[in-house]
């Protein structure tokens, strides 16, 4: 498919145009930013890991029921996906406590949540990307009512979807942060990624605080190690997708 003309770039993400109108090309970087890109660096192969990551995650939520942007991977970091326009919301949900969760309140670092928590953050480099309440993004008609319920239920069906898939990989979701689109035909779809940049993924058989980090933290935290641990990552998600038998019930 040629390339058309660029339309945004992002701080991981590049999106061209496409000679279909209802279709992008998104083009993943290995360019690296944290801390409200106070922080920037590279981690090389990025970019091919989280588009490879994203697309197995797309497949399994799309086989499940869960309408994404995914269409196809043309690459190892190009992307094929609809058309959306993206809520300015990133969504958020928690099964244990850890980074801004754990900054903002007294609960410690690694306590289990029971019922998992479903938070919404306004996209806006500017102000910090502040916590919202359901009330303010309706004060500030971000999203309606309605559309505010569906991506609750939407957000905690995927962690369900997720934390089993994961599990297969032998790892912990402990959190991650999603996004959201309205497709032409105003359906609400998941979008942008889903991958060791936007996730807190620990490995399960590890006890120890740092040596079992396997996202962003280590770019964050200066961990070391960053581009072996992203591409053992790509190796036991694709593991996982291949034996495929990560299935819990249907709602
Ligand atoms: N996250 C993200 N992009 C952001 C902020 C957070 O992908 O701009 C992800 C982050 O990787 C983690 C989850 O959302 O998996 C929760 O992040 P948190 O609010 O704890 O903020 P952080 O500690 O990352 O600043």
């Amino acid at each position: 498919m040629s390339q058309l003309s660029k339309l945004y770039e992002g701080k991981a993400k590049i999106l061209y145009a496409t000679e279909d109108s209802e279709n992008l090309l998104a083009y993943f970087k290995d360019d690296a930013t944290a801390f409200n890109a106070q922080k920037r660096g590279t981690i090389q192969g990025k970019g091919e890991v989280n588009c490879t990551v994203s697309s197995v995650l797309f497949q399994y939520l799309e086989e499940r029921g869960i309408p994404t942007h995914y269409l196809e991977q043309t690459a190892p970091n190009r992307m094929r996906v609809r058309a959306v326009k993206i809520f300015p919301l990133e969504v958020v949900v928690r099964n244990i406590a850890a980074g801004s969760l754990c900054k903002q309140t007294n609960l410690p670092l690694g306590r289990p949540i029971r019922e998992p928590l479903v938070e919404f953050y306004y996209k806006n480099d500017d102000l910090g990307d502040p916590l919202l309440t359901r009330d303010r993004i309706l004060l500030m008609e971000l999203a309606s009512v309605g559309q505010v319920e569906e991506m609750v239920a939407l957000a905690l069906q995927i962690d369900r979807y997720l934390t089993t898939f994961f599990e297969d990989c032998g790892i912990t979701l402990v959190d991650f942060k999603i996004e959201f689109g309205l497709d032409a035909r105003g359906q609400i779809r998941l979008a942008d990624e889903i991958s060791p940049d936007t996730c807190r993924l620990w490995d399960a058989a590890e006890s120890d605080p740092q040596r079992r980090v396997m996202d962003k933290d280590r770019f964050r935290h200066d961990l070391g190690q960053v581009e072996s641990t992203y591409r053992a990552l790509r190796e036991r998600v694709l593991q996982a997708a291949k034996i495929g038998n990560s299935s819990p019930s249907a709602d």
